[in-house]
């Protein structure tokens, strides 16, 4: 996500050592086949969802939990999806909701809806499944959309579908199935890479962009998408009345610029372009076959799904470029690279940013150097940290934090953006720029299609021949003064 609220509130020593990284991704992944069909007329979505697990894990699973995204947006929700800072320009038309409803699940035992929020479908399988073993699910559900400028709504424009299908919770081996909470703060999510096949039907006129390119078919006044997408962790959809396209390819990628009021379409979609470029030859190759860009009403800046990122209709054109390439990168740094963005929002958001630079600092026509983009993230920083210390005594500047335990929308932005900016600015100037850049590399190649951790990102810059540890604790746990 790219959020705007900083730029609205303010105005080591190293030695070699050796590592190991995470094992190949299987080559099974279970599977998503969603059958989905939009009627605007009622702003819901029906659905029946055929799912084939893969067992992965080296427990015996006999239930299965899936996060339930939508139902932050119904009456009477314990997490606001939205904080109080955006509300007036999320809920554009009045208070408004909506919510995900699980009609049915068959070829289980038993189902039911639960989790702190109503934010849980728990499945008991008819049979334990053990590890490397499968088992078939089918889920009935229906998603009605609040009018509201977010990941799943309805805005002005374009019915925003991020988040709209039961997503299987990520299993760890000691935990279990961790569930999601909508913290309002951050994107509170984390999955794994699995496979889909999805087709969404809407009335004809009505165009769709989504995570993968589709193939339409027109039938008694409605058109049918049909999407296949390998290895992504995430499926996401907009559609829109209103949409123009342009599109371009780049290295083999067919990249899509859906928007409504953009006079320099093409520019953005260059922009984008170029980002995509740049990424891919400084970090590693995109892996999907599109990328989509979607104009669309939304409360933050940005949003990013494997294939497909929504943008912000209210951004001023130098933001709204801005934007652009953030969530580009988040291709790089959450959609390929997978981490724990509830736990370690840092890692993705913090990563993305940093990319941001990294583009504009190689792309000099665009305005902005990497000299001024560190300042302004330490401006933004020593604000924060001069604000909070004077209101609550100290501040806990610690990165390793549950969403959850942010105070503040304004604490979320400058922990995880920009102190992230700081952090890998300070790594890149201690270890040099082969050894940052390198490492950078051996992080996108030892977890595209997985899951990190923090430890797992260090030890990637750790095989380059330094010791990192230092630098990195001394951010993450909140020693280092800046
Ligand atoms: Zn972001």
């Amino acid at each position: 996500m790219k959020r705007v609220l900083c730029l609205l509130l303010c105005a080591a020593v190293f030695c070699g050592s050796l590592f190991v990284v995470g094992c190949a991704p299987s080559d099974v992944l279970s599977k998503y086949t969603i059958d989905a069909k939009y009627d605007p007329d009622a702003g819901m979505l029906s659905a029946d969802m055929h799912f084939d697990y893969y067992n992965d894990t080296e427990n015996e699973i006999s239930v299965l939990a899936f996060n339930l995204y939508p139902n932050a947006f119904r009456e009477g929700a314990a997490y606001e999806p939205v904080s109080s800072v955006y509300h007036a320009a999320a809920y554009y038309a009045g208070e408004s909701y909506g919510e995900m409803r699980v009609e049915n699940v068959s070829g289980c035992e038993s189902w039911e809806v639960g989790g702190e929020d109503e934010n849980i479908l728990y499945v008991r399988l008819e049979q334990s499944v053990f590890p490397e073993e499968s088992a078939a699910l089918d889920i009935a559900f229906t998603v009605t959309f609040a009018h509201v400028r977010h990941r799943t709504g309805i805005t002005e424009h374009v019915v925003n579908m991020g988040n709209f299908y039961p997503t299987l919770c990520v299993y760890d081996d000691a935990a279990g199935f961790y569930e999601c909470i909508y913290y309002s703060d951050g994107d509170p999510f984390y999955s794994q890479c699995a496979d889909y096949n999805v087709s969404l039907t809407l009335p004809a006129g009505y165009v769709a962009a989504a995570s993968a390119a589709g193939k339409t078919a027109q039938k008694d006044g409605k058109v049918t998408y049909r999407y296949t997408l390998s290895s992504a962790r995430d499926f996401a959809l907009a559609v829109s009345d209103a949409f123009e396209v342009v599109s371009k390819q780049v290295q083999g990628v067919d990249v899509s610029y859906y928007y409504y009021d953009d006079g320099e379409a093409q520019g953005t979609l260059d922009a984008a372009c170029a980002a995509m470029t740049y990424f891919s030859d400084t970090f590693g190759a995109y892996a999907y076959p599109s990328f989509a860009l979607v104009q669309t009403g939304f409360c933050y800046g940005g949003m990013e799904y494997p294939g497909l990122v929504l943008l912000s209709d209210a951004l001023e054109r130098e933001n709204y470029l801005y934007t652009v390439v953030h969530e580009t990168a988040h291709q790089w740094w959450y959609a390929m690279v997978g981490s724990n963005q509830q736990e370690y929002a840092w890692m993705d958001e913090g990563l993305a940013e940093y990319s941001t630079l990294l583009f504009y600092e190689n792309h000099p026509a665009y305005g902005r150097t990497r000299e001024e983009l560190v300042h302004a993230a330490l401006t933004s920083y020593k604000a924060y940290y001069s604000i909070y210390s004077q209101i609550f005594g100290e501040s806990d500047t610690s990165m390793n934090r549950n969403l959850g335990t942010f105070i503040s929308e304004y604490e979320y932005v400058n922990l995880t953006y920009n102190k992230g900016v700081l952090l890998f600015d300070t790594l890149r100037e201690g270890i040099g720029e082969s050894k940052f850049f390198a490492g950078l590399k051996n992080y996108f190649s030892a977890f595209r299609f997985l899951l990190a951790t923090p430890e797992d990102m260090i030890a990637c810059f750790r095989k380059t021949g330094v010791d990192v540890d230092g630098l990195f604790d001394s951010f993450l746990t909140g020693s280092a003064v800046l």
